[in-house]
């Protein structure tokens, strides 16, 4: 952290004064900045070419959540999202969190598995083992399926085959280095389903990738000085404690796991959809890893320890996120936010989303052992309900100060009262 920061007042802001500080504190180059200044965004043609049946583009808000330290660098982290208080509660908690030292963050592994599921088989231990015994002639077989991969220092690495019930599952390993894989592993599985069958005298019932990432796995931990939790020492250690039993209780009830683990990934997909990455597939990895000791549980884990008066956060999960392939080079709002973060490779971009739902959660987690998670969204939903009550410019900001003086039912048909008033 060479040089100091300027985000003051970031929030208040306009939009294009907001780029302007991202480019003042280094976060973007010119081309970027124009780019954003102009809100270019996804070309029709180019959107046409992606999916099918296209009708046009679907915009949603871009914003910034500044104020991360990620190992021991700083970061403004661009987030896509519809939902009011995702951004402003991911600022509030990167503030926090890098006044405590930032998030640090390792890499547990960074490998994706595809399976081929086959049926019929005579004998399993005799398919296994006749599997095993040509593990590097199928290893080639997909390897020779994609070079490139090869070429670039990936490729497939190993071979697993296990038997569940009356299937006979083959597991493919690799090092897919830059991408998400997807497409790598499925070229590659379905070259050596043939083979497979040959081998084992089975049929193969399917081959692709699998989205349960368990060698993509990322951790995020941070320590907050407790401290900065409030004001008073003896109210941040009682908001300490109560983070601790929030995450306990998330790892007991599913009913509460599902929304603890629903609120980290409206920072994890925020940064995902950013980043052009695959939400789907990042949020049905995860919620399959929250299973992984038998029963759904909160993801997170949050430890107070008293001695040091430090809440200890960590967020493990699997993370097999890209910075190349799928659409990330063909939307240039992708390239922005790549650009933003200073056009991290798949490994410190991994990091980064990581440590977002860990910040997310605390977020979350603190506001609702505190004041409540409707405080904080009460003015935002005051804001979108003058939206779309018609209110513009200045009106909005007007309208939701004296809204929120009245004490008045945050509801539609109060902001329209108060906006005919203003009006006048
Ligand atoms: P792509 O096929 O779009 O891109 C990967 C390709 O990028 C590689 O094959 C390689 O091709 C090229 N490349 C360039 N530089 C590198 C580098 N440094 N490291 C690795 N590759 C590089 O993407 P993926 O295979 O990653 O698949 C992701 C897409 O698949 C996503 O759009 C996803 O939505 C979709 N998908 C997801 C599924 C799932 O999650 N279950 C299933 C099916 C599809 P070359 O070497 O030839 O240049």
């Amino acid at each position: 952290n060479q040089k100091k920061l300027n985000w003051l007042g970031f929030q208040k802001k306009e939009r294009t004064e907001r780029i302007q500080m991202l480019k003042d504190n280094g976060f973007l180059t010119e081309e970027f900045e124009q780019l954003l200044k102009k809100n270019e965004n996804l070309p029709l043609e180019t959107a046409n070419q992606m999916t099918e049946n296209g009708i046009g583009t679907f915009a949603l808000p871009f914003s910034i959540a500044p104020n991360f330290i990620i190992d021991e660098k700083d970061y403004a982290v661009p987030m896509v999202t519809e939902e009011p208080s995702v951004v402003a509660g991911c600022s509030y908690a990167a503030k926090i969190i890098g006044k405590s030292g930032g998030f640090t963050t390792k890499i547990l592994d960074r490998k994706m598995i595809g399976q081929v599921a086959l049926y019929d088989i005579l004998d399993f231990e005799n398919a296994i083992s006749m599997i095993l015994e040509n593990k590097n002639e199928i290893l080639k077989i997909a390897n020779d399926a994609h070079p490139s991969i090869v070429a670039r220092g990936g490729g497939a690495i190993n071979i697993e085959a296990k038997n569940i019930d009356e299937f006979l599952i083959v597991y493919l390993i690799a090092d897919v280095k830059e991408a998400m894989g997807a497409n790598i592993l499925n070229t590659m599985l379905e070259t050596i389903k043939m083979p497979l069958e040959n081998i084992t005298n089975g049929k193969s019932l399917m081959a692709i990738l699998s989205n349960y990432a368990t060698e993509s796995l990322v951790k995020a931990e941070c320590e907050v000085n407790v401290k900065l939790l409030s004001s008073s020492m003896e109210t941040s250690i009682e908001t300490a404690k109560k983070i601790e039993l929030a995450s306990k209780f998330a790892k007991l009830d599913i009913y509460r796991a599902t929304t603890h683990n629903k609120g980290i990934f409206n920072g994890i997909d925020a940064v995902v959809i950013a980043t052009g990455n695959d939400w789907r597939a990042i949020e049905a990895g995860g919620n399959a890893f929250a299973v992984k000791n038998g029963k759904y549980e909160g993801l997170t884990t949050w430890t107070f320890d008293e001695s040091t008066n430090k809440l200890k956060g960590e967020l493990t999960l699997p993370m097999p996120i890209a910075s190349v392939g799928g659409s990330i080079g063909l939307n240039p709002s992708v390239k922005a936010a790549f650009n933003i973060l200073g056009n991290p490779d798949a490994r410190t971009l991994a990091s980064i989303i990581t440590s977002v739902g860990l910040a997310q959660n605390f977020a979350a987690v603190k506001a609702l052992v505190t004041t409540g998670i409707q405080h904080g969204h009460m003015k935002l939903q005051a804001r979108s309900l003058a939206l779309f009550a018609g209110a513009k410019g200045k009106e909005i900001d007007i309208v939701v100060e004296k809204l929120l003086e009245s004490g008045k039912s945050i509801n539609l048909e109060n902001v329209k009262v108060i906006l005919e008033e203003i009006k006048i």
